[in-house]
């Protein structure tokens, strides 16, 4: 007997067919004498037409309103599995993130997990062998309202309920068969791997590859939850997380990804002087706006242009905060790109073998792709490319790194 938490993502609950295709999978767990708990997103596009509601009724509008309205999703599909289970004679409920509770803190849109009480679930699966059917994604903030986690956070929901439980695995269901050498709806020739370290799937999905969110990958790596990515339409095993020392044969590169949610700004003719980084990136910081990747070039007239990058759906934020303090540093002015998206090549074996960056900078030359801004990390190199390029790259790079299936 084991406890497993089982996560279904949207396309897996996105009709009530597919539903009742989750609660077979269910029974299944249960049957075999497992004590489970099940964590569900809302049905495939819901999240996307909620988000798009508020946004049509106001571009700027109020973060816990936006929670109330999109944590409804995984409020339809918790209930929706529950009535699903015990159709098929499995004891089950649904339970919403404040009923549980699952306390987070007040960020709304983004908020993080702090707590989740797992004692009541414990008891009811051990004395009446009832599922938990939780929603993804939402808990309560101190402010008693419903937080989300951010886009693709029931993942994290998945990863910390097992955490609270003890759960024995984490299994992430999903629309791909596991994670992949690179994402395999652009590059047909993408391999699944059977294991993945923990620090390679935390880049992986820090620099783009949605498979997990990238907090979730944190936590898992943090609590040691035992976590498998697999597909819900298949029977194949998926792709274990794992720690290094589980991998024998370390590749070079374990993947690459990319991402379209980044815009360029460049602010021209700012003074080169000290101070001058923390003038600008401080108030971007203070306005909760990730910065990404930073170049600055050095002019011979004493002035520096500064480019880098920040999420997509913060640029009028961002560009708003630079109008603010255009006087106090006195640059000449800003520039915003959207049309570019970063690759990124991730592997752990880069740590001792040189030669990743300069095949991946030679491979996109080879193509005729300019680079604008590079950043590199431990087990990473990433480039800025013209949105237009970035499927032509991914493939390119993906041959040359020696990852295409046979
Ligand atoms: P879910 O709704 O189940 O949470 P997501 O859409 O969030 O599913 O994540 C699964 C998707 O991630 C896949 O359909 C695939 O297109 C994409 N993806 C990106 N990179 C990878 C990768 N390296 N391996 C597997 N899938 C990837
Ligand atoms: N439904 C949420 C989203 O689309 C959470 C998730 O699916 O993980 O972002
Ligand atoms: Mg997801």
């Amino acid at each position: 007997m084991a406890r497993i938490v089982m996560k279904f993502g949207g396309t897996s609950v996105a009709d009530p067919e597919r539903i009742r295709n989750v609660a077979a999978r269910v029974k299944r767990e249960v049957d075999a004498g497992n004590e489970v708990a099940v964590v569900v997103s809302a049905m495939a596009g819901v999240t996307n037409q909620l988000v798009a509601w508020c946004q049509e009724l106001s571009p700027l509008h109020d973060a816990r309103e936006y929670d109330a309205v999109v944590a409804t999703g995984e409020q339809v599909t918790s209930g929706l599995l529950a009535i699903a289970l015990q159709h098929i004679g499995i004891e089950a409920r649904s339970w919403q993130g404040w009923q549980i509770p699952i306390r987070t803190d007040g960020a709304h849109g983004k908020a993080r997990i702090d707590a989740i009480e797992g004692a009541e679930l414990i008891r009811r699966m051990r004395e009446i062998r009832q599922v938990a059917v939780v929603t993804g994604f939402q808990g309560v903030g101190p402010d008693h309202r419903v937080t989300t986690l951010g886009r693709g956070g029931s993942d994290t929901s998945a990863v910390a309920l097992a955490a609270a439980l003890a759960a024995d695995r984490c299994d992430i269901y999903t629309d791909v068969e596991g994670v992949f050498t690179t994402d395999p709806r652009i590059v047909a020739k993408a391999r699944k791997l059977d294991k993945i370290t923990y620090e390679e799937m935390l880049e992986l999905a820090s620099v783009g590859a949605k498979v997990l969110q990238t907090r979730s990958v944190e936590l898992a790596m943090k609590e040691k939850v035992r976590v498998q990515v697999l597909s819900s339409f298949a029977e194949a095993p998926g792709t274990l997380v794992v720690d290094e020392d589980e991998i024998v044969e370390k590749a070079l590169v374990a993947g690459i990804a990319y991402s379209r949610d980044e815009a360029k700004i460049t602010i021209r003719r700012v003074p080169d002087r000290p101070g001058i980084a923390a003038a600008i990136f401080g108030p971007l910081a203070s306005a909760a706006i990730n910065v990404d990747m930073i170049v600055q070039n050095v002019a011979a007239d004493g002035t520096t242009d500064m480019t880098f990058t920040v999420p997509k759906a913060d640029l009028p934020r961002a560009e708003a905060t630079l109008a603010g303090i255009k006087e106090a540093i006195g640059y000449a002015e800003i520039t915003a790109d959207r049309d570019v998206a970063k690759v990124s090549v991730v592997g752990v074996g880069m740590r001792s073998h040189a030669g990743v960056a300069s095949t991946m900078f030679r491979t996109l030359a080879e193509k005729g792709i300019n680079i604008q801004v590079i950043s590199t990390s431990e087990i990473k190199v990433s480039v800025l490319i013209g949105a237009e390029y970035i499927e032509l790259a991914v493939r390119a790079l993906h041959t040359a790194y020696g990852l295409d299936a046979a």
